[in-house]
């Protein structure tokens, strides 16, 4: 069964423990840029939105990646960012030979949903802990909620 994560906004209260957690677990340590998911708040209107990958069935992230162009032919290639089709999950991991750190990726996600980690120019993204969500468990209003896809209609990238 394919799910995803499911916002609804309204019951954000801006605490960002979804963050911390997040955060925990990509990298070890509290620091909200090494979180795949992010909260943005509007002062003026008081709203706090979270924002999450939304793990597209056809991705632009991917299509933008030129890792297999520029490899093909020259070794077995592993690619750096791909998807999942059991599970839906876009995987990226830019630690793989394969990766030129070209940022592509980044730069072709419509939603914003593959940041850049100030302290160590590493990417990050959710990856929806594998099937898992930690963030999901974490929250304390049920602002963010794993779903099945299904139930997603409209609210994510087709
Ligand atoms: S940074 Fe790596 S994964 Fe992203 S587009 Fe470039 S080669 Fe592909
Ligand atoms: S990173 Fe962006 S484009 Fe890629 S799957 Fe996630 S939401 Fe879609």
């Amino acid at each position: 069964m394919m799910k995803s994560i499911q916002v609804d906004s309204k019951l954000c209260n801006g605490c960002r423990i979804c963050m911390m957690v997040c955060s925990e677990k990509k990298s070890g340590k509290f620091n909200p840029f090494c979180s795949g998911i992010r909260i943005h708040s509007d002062s003026e209107t008081g709203t706090d939105v979270p924002s999450v990958c939304r793990q597209c069935r056809n991705p632009v992230c991917i299509k933008a990646c030129p890792a297999e162009k520029t490899w093909k032919g020259t070794k077995p290639f592993a690619p750096p960012i791909f998807r999942d089709e059991k599970t839906g999950i876009v995987w990226l991991d830019t630690s793989k030979e394969s990766c030129l750190g070209c940022r592509e990726c980044m730069l072709a996600c419509p939603f914003g949903s593959i940041r850049l980690v100030p302290e160590d120019l590493q990417l990050v993204k959710c990856d929806l802990c594998g099937g898992d969500p930690q963030c999901v468990l974490s929250c304390p209003t049920g602002a963010i909620r794993f779903v099945e896809v299904s139930l997603l209609h409209g609210n994510r990238a087709k």
